[in-house]
């Protein structure tokens, strides 16, 4: 798998992470039987997720702070050659090929950076 493509799920699912820690109503407690309070881990996930957006490359970051400034998902998984995002079939070049995942493919309908399941 291309290394910008892992650092772009890795992202996705810390921000997946992020947003359930902000709706999570247990956040602002004080417990002490946490071993971590999750205000606290919602401040190293903002970290975590800021080194992570430093790693893209500038082109890839741009399109990522695009996406996920306006989409659930701005990585969508590729299933039978439709893209999980929008529905619709992603006619691109190396979509039937091995090492697929090698390429940074965008979805040419919606946009989103797809990843190949099937
Ligand atoms: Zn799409």
């Amino acid at each position: 798998m291309h290394p910008q493509l892992e650092l772009l799920l890795e992202l996705q699912d810390l921000q997946t992470q992020r947003r359930a820690l902000e709706d999570d109503p247990l956040r602002d407690m004080e417990e002490a039987v946490f071993e971590l309070r999750p205000a606290e881990a919602l401040d190293l996930l903002q970290v975590k997720i800021a080194e992570v957006i430093d790693r893209l490359e500038p082109g890839i970051r741009r399109r990522y702070m695009d996406l996920a400034g306006n989409l659930d998902r701005a990585v969508a998984p590729v299933l039978n050659g439709i893209c999980y995002g929008c529905f619709v079939a992603t006619p691109t070049a190396w979509a039937s090929e091995a090492g697929r995942n090698d390429h940074i493919g965008v979805c040419d309908y919606c946009g989103r950076f797809l990843y190949y399941v099937d």
